[in-house]
């Protein structure tokens, strides 16, 4: 699931990604939960094996939000019990407490984008 929202826009990024935009953030939230609803009625008693939050930055959501995300998947779809749910992070946006609540909540897999390995001096 796409989540169009980053920190900055990369320069050389293709994707549909918006920075400040966060009076977005729960309408967006809100418009994708009812997909997922209507999608979900629509594959029943199919089992999902993975689900993926990415790209744009899905880490930049409020907690909250991504509750919101991940509880409707979990109420729409049968998931089965080894079923990978993978957060994409700017290393930027998560915090320990955070990825903490973000695997109580259901998230089991991280996957870390590297926008540069140039470290300016400080
Ligand atoms: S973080 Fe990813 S999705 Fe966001 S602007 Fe950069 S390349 Fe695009």
């Amino acid at each position: 699931m796409h989540i169009p929202f980053c920190r900055s826009k990369c320069h050389y990024c293709a994707f549909c990604s918006l920075a400040d935009a966060e009076e977005l953030y729960e309408p967006y939230i809100s418009a994708l939960c009812k997909e997922i609803i209507i999608t979900g009625r629509q594959f029943q008693n199919a089992s999902v094996d993975t689900v993926y939050f990415g790209g744009g930055t899905p880490s930049i959501l409020p907690i909250p939000l991504l509750n919101q995300l991940i509880q409707t998947v979990k109420d729409s779809f049968k998931l089965g019990s080894t079923a990978e749910i993978t957060l994409e992070a700017n290393p930027g946006t998560v915090h320990m407490g955070e990825l903490r609540n973000m695997q109580s909540q259901g998230f089991n897999r991280l996957s870390l984008g590297v926008q540069s390995f140039f470290v300016g001096r400080t």
